[in-house]
């Protein structure tokens, strides 16, 4: 079936949430922005606000719905990050988020148990993380700075914000906020996951055909014949940037990350743009909702639940709240931008309508708008990855499947994405035997 972002209402489960982590935002980013601007200091990445909400309030908090406690981390860095390497407006960044308390929940499209939600007007992704991405978030923020200082035109996810949320029950959700790659006012009409991996990368292509939106994987690139068509100035400048950003996820020992693909042909332009009724931005791939995520799993399905004990939000059917929804829905129509807005004409991939034009040998624009970033960065080499690493291993070819070391899976990232850039050989070559 066709997937739609949600939007959440009150009585949708995750509503308290979603104030909650709105009001925190509200609150905490705003303290931070009326302050005066200083350099930054060592103490400022480790650093952390905390915050009590409840509903009498108080100076620091004013009163809030529910009680919650939220949690700002280093505050003044993402500040930073936000202004000076990102180019987004203060004012713009809140008001998109917070100015009214609108998310549509895209529920858990990968199989992590990560849940994502969108901003109002679908700028701003807010993707619920584990505690240990959240750690190693924290632990690598001084070189994923330094590294975002040094490339203003990397293609790595941007982080804008760290938050936690804990309820009244203990329950502590870990979030991030980043941008969404896909533009609200442009129709993806083909999206693709790339790894480098081919074990397994497979989207069924018969359930591709159904429903058009779904997002492909490695095999699907390789066997239909698809290629990135730049030409040889964009070629050298994508290769090169995406070599300094790999090189840098090799050296925080980071893998299972993939560069996502979106396509947009402006021959067809946006005219199945359902969007403005339908707030449809893009369908996730296969949503791996296992009924009750429990003892038959395999590795992945043990990782969701230790996810969801670890404090997730609950895996829920994607059950649609008509009224709720209808209400919600009149009063998004109209705000989503006819045109991109700001801050990605700044960056040299982003700036083509907001992404990056193909272009044929001469260098001369093509009709088709490609929309890349490298998502899914915070996971590192553990044990959970060893072990899988073995497992697949066992029965594929090992140096073909997705949890293979870092220095090998940039490597190979690497190598795929320019084989896959046209002249460059195509991605067959990776296939497995
Ligand atoms: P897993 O670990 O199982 O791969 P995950 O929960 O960590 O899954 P991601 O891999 O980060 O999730 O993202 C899953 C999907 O969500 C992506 O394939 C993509 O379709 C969409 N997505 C993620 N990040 C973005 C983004 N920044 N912009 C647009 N779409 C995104
Ligand atoms: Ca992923
Ligand atoms: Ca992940």
């Amino acid at each position: 079936p066709v997937l739609v972002g949600n939007l959440i209402g009150e009585g949708h489960v995750n509503y308290v949430l979603m104030y909650n982590m709105l009001t925190g935002i509200r609150i905490a980013v705003s303290r931070t922005q009326a302050k005066i601007k200083r350099p930054l200091t060592d103490e400022d990445f480790t650093a952390r606000h905390k915050y009590s909400f409840d509903i009498i309030g108080n100076e620091l908090t004013p009163s809030a719905k529910y009680d919650f406690k939220f949690k700002d981390y280093a505050p003044w860095v993402f500040r930073e990050l936000r202004e000076d390497c990102f180019h987004l407006d203060p004012a713009d960044y809140l008001l998109s988020l917070t100015a009214q308390y609108i998310l549509s929940e895209l529920g858990s499209p990968g199989k992590s148990g990560s849940f994502f939600y969108f901003s109002r007007d679908y700028r701003f992704i807010i993707k619920t993380i584990r505690h240990s991405e959240h750690k190693f978030l924290r632990s690598i923020l001084k070189r994923y700075y330094a590294h975002i200082h040094a490339n203003p035109h990397t293609l790595l996810s941007r982080f804008y914000g760290l938050h936690r949320v804990k309820l009244p029950r203990g329950n502590k959700i870990h979030f991030v906020i980043m941008n969404n790659l896909f533009p609200a006012h442009k129709d993806i009409h083909e999206s693709y996951d790339l790894k480098g991996s081919t074990v397994g990368r497979l989207y069924p292509e018969e359930r591709a055909r159904e429903n058009p939106r779904a997002v492909l994987k490695d095999l699907n690139w390789i066997d239909r014949g698809k290629e990135l068509e730049l030409g040889p100035e964009k070629r050298a400048l994508l290769t090169e940037q995406l070599r300094r950003d790999a090189e840098l996820l090799k050296k925080l020992h980071v893998m299972d990350y993939s560069l996502l693909v979106g396509i947009h042909n402006m021959r067809r332009g946006n005219r199945d743009n359902v969007r403005r009724n339908t707030l449809r931005v893009f369908s996730p791939p296969d949503v791996h909702v296992p009924p009750q995520p429990h003892a038959q799993g395999n590795l992945h399905r043990r990782r969701a639940t230790a996810a969801s004990a670890a404090g997730q939000p609950h895996v829920v059917r994607r059950a649609v709240h008509l009224n709720a929804n209808a209400n919600l829905k009149r009063v998004c129509e109209g705000i989503l931008p006819e045109e991109d807005t700001g801050d990605r004409q700044h960056f040299l991939f982003y700036q083509d309508e907001g992404g990056i034009r193909a272009t044929d040998e001469q260098n001369q624009p093509l009709d088709t708008v490609y929309y890349l970033g490298v998502i899914d960065i915070l996971t590192p080499y553990g044990v959970m990855k060893r072990v899988e690493n073995l497992w697949k291993g066992m029965s594929a070819d090992r140096r073909k499947i997705s949890p293979v070391p870092p220095a090998e899976y940039a490597d190979r990232f690497l190598a795929f994405m320019r084989a896959i850039m046209r002249g460059g050989g195509g991605g067959a070559q990776f296939k497995a035997a």
